[in-house]
């Protein structure tokens, strides 16, 4: 089969031919429609250190897809041949005491699809059936290709209760975009948004009904007193993972305020903690999504009118995939999908 792999221990990715995975008997076979490219995606690509550290070579990489059943392991009975699906990518352990508890993504034993065990990006995915989200007729298939981050701005969106609240999205990347029209979606009153990226900013507003501000020229200050949210922000939701836009969240946060966040600082960062006490914020980490609650969530408000689908920025042949790493290496795209039928 053809499948994207990282073959060397070098920077790229090469389109190479491979045996088609062997399913086990929990197992299912997937035929691979589209995938989704992630920033993990792009950090595997140019081999960085944290790359390095985590994913063997040779491995095919990739954990954002959708497809199709081809093949069912002989003791799945909850699926069947030829259905439309996409899937969970952490692969888990079910002996720890937070997966015997039902926090199932919070397993300390997890392997990620595509990062430390053979992904998507190809003709075939061997996946648990465990793991395995059937897709609803109206959800198609490039929108099943982005449920993984989709899944991410849903957990981090869904932390708090957003009904009525002055909401601030720190990082206009294709997550914060996406997480917020969750807030919208579900009835934030003001939804603010924050980049240095004025193409990002551009498309955040085009997308949703947001606030965007430029914090190279603007400050969120003047941007919250304008929209009369005086006392600060109710709910931050950190999407970009750079501590200056963490140290403004708390710098505008209403007292009592809460931040969810799921942006990952490169290196460990300071906080200026006497903020966070005398404010008596409360500050959420998100990891992953709920398994399989932030699923069933995302798949109900998508067919409740969530649109998310213009944060599909390309959509090309997987011939093509070098375009697109490259695409969104420059990062003034939104999500990127590579079609593995063409
Ligand atoms: P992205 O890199 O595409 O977007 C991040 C955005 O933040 C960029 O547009 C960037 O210009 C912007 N930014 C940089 N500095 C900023 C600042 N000071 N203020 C405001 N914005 C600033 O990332 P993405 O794919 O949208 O993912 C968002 C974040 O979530 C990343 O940090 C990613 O690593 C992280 N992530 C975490 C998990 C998890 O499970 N916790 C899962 C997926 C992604
Ligand atoms: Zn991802």
């Amino acid at each position: 089969m053809k499948a994207l792999v990282k073959a060397a221990a070098e920077p790229g990715l090469w389109l190479d031919d491979r045996p088609i995975p062997q399913i086990g008997p929990d197992d299912v076979l997937i035929k691979i429609n589209k995938t989704g490219i992630c920033g993990a995606d792009i950090h595997i690509y140019a081999w960085d250190e944290w790359a390095q550290r985590t994913v063997p070579v040779p491995m095919v990489v990739g954990h954002e897809y959708a497809g199709e059943i081809v093949e069912i392991g002989t003791n799945v009975r909850r699926l069947v041949v030829g259905q439309r699906v996409s899937g969970e990518g952490h692969v888990i352990g079910k002996d720890s005491r937070a997966a015997r508890g039902g926090r199932f993504h919070l397993d300390p034993e997890t392997k990620v699809i595509g990062v430390n065990i053979p992904g998507a990006f190809a003709e075939y995915l061997r996946l648990p059936a465990f793991n395995v989200v059937p897709l609803p007729e109206t959800i198609d298939d490039e929108i099943g290709a982005i449920l993984d981050p989709l899944g991410n701005a849903v957990h981090t969106a869904l932390s708090f209760d957003l009904i009525g609240e002055d909401v601030l999205v720190t990082g206009a990347g294709p997550i914060g975009i996406m997480s917020a029209a969750v807030a919208r979606h579900v009835g934030a009153r003001h939804v603010v948004i924050t980049d240095v990226n004025p193409h990002r900013l551009a498309l955040a507003s085009a997308i949703v009904d947001v606030v965007p501000v430029d914090i190279s020229r603007e400050d969120v200050r003047s941007v919250q007193e304008r929209l009369g949210m005086n006392e600060g922000v109710d709910v931050g939701l950190e999407m970009s993972g750079a501590p200056a836009a963490f140290d403004q969240m708390v710098e505008n946060m209403v007292v009592g305020g809460i931040i969810a966040m799921l942006g990952i600082p490169a290196r460990p960062a300071t906080v200026d903690w006497a903020k966070v006490v005398f404010k008596m914020l409360t500050v959420k980490g998100i990891y992953g999504r709920e398994m399989f609650e932030t699923w069933h969530k995302m798949l109900a408000m998508l067919e409740s009118g969530l649109d998310v689908r213009k944060v599909i920025a390309h959509r090309l042949p997987i011939a093509d995939f070098k375009t697109g790493f490259e695409v969104m290496r420059m990062g003034n795209c939104g999500k990127i999908v590579l079609d593995w039928s063409e």
